[in-house]
């Protein structure tokens, strides 16, 4: 028997750049699901791989079911392990569809799905908490769609007591005096299915430290014409756009069609890539 050319045994992957984590499973028209610790933030639901239901917050990016497929599960499990309802942040186009599958899902289960969802529109900053900011942006795909900035405040050394010794400083904040500053920093974008025009459009996606972004064509078997015709980004657009549009310390390519092996997709980088971009360029997905 034929072997399915979709079937879900991409696993979950991991990388550590920029200060962060990623952990997830990514592969385009398969299953986008991408967890980050460091920042307690999930972004898409994929179909709940492994670790997802620990987190309480979500960003979704659009509707489409290898993003979003398992939100009704991942509802159901959390409330049966007795963890909070989750906070879902979703284009606000969809919030009036997806009520209406919760609606059916409680009657079907005989028990209401509990969320605190959230709709929001391109140029919306949400408060997240703990320091953390989230601007939504628009994303370029065939259905309403947000790419996830997070803007991260923590506590920094004040510019002037920079290389002060331990013992010094120590001593200032017996004074009382404050020896930290907050520091603000645009330490992630993830992009979720987008065509290149959002990173060519919008500078905030390029500065971000660590930029997720989704390339789902990687050669001619499927061209640029054609991957844009489904609202993606294709390989040689990227490498056109993100030496000038991408200033930030790592870009992770996710999102890869089942077409393209990760072999092959590390060799592309390393063969294609310009010199001074192609250290800060990652593959992620299994
Ligand atoms: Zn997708
Ligand atoms: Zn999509």
């Amino acid at each position: 028997m034929k072997k399915p050319k979709h079937s879900r045994d991409a696993g979950i992957d991991e990388l550590k750049v920029g200060g962060l984590t990623l952990q997830g499973v990514t592969r385009g028209g398969v299953e986008t699901c991408l967890m980050v610790p460091e920042l307690k933030l999930m972004f898409d639901v994929g179909m709940v791989p492994g670790g997802a239901l620990g987190y309480g917050t979500i960003l979704i990016s659009h509707g489409h079911a290898d993003h979003l497929g398992g939100l009704a599960y991942y509802l159901a499990q959390r409330r049966m392990t007795g963890l909070a309802p989750p906070k879902v942040h979703v284009p606000e186009e969809i919030v009036e569809p997806l009520g209406r599958i919760f609606a059916a899902w409680g009657e079907i289960a005989g028990r209401a799905l509990e969320v605190e969802l959230s709709g929001h529109a391109p140029g919306d900053k949400v408060e997240l908490g703990r320091g953390l900011t989230a601007y939504a942006r628009r994303s370029t795909h065939r259905v309403p769609s947000l790419a996830w900035v997070i803007e991260r405040e923590s506590r920094r050394l004040r510019a002037e007591l920079i290389g002060r010794s331990h013992t010094e400083l120590a001593a200032l904040r017996r004074e009382g005096v404050e020896i930290t500053q907050p520091h603000r920093e645009i330490a992630l974008c993830v992009t979720g299915d987008t065509q290149i025009e959002l990173l060519r459009e919008d500078p905030l996606v390029g500065s971000a430290r660590v930029l997720v972004h989704e390339v789902t064509g990687w050669d001619d078997r499927r061209d640029v014409a054609a991957t844009r015709r489904w609202g993606h980004t294709h390989l040689d657009e990227m490498i056109e756009h993100a030496e000038r549009h991408f200033s930030g310390e790592a870009l992770v390519l996710v999102h890869r069609s089942m077409r393209h092996s990760r072999a092959e997709a590390d060799r592309l980088v390393r063969e294609r890539f310009p010199a001074a971009l192609r250290e800060r360029v990652h593959v992620f997905g299994r």
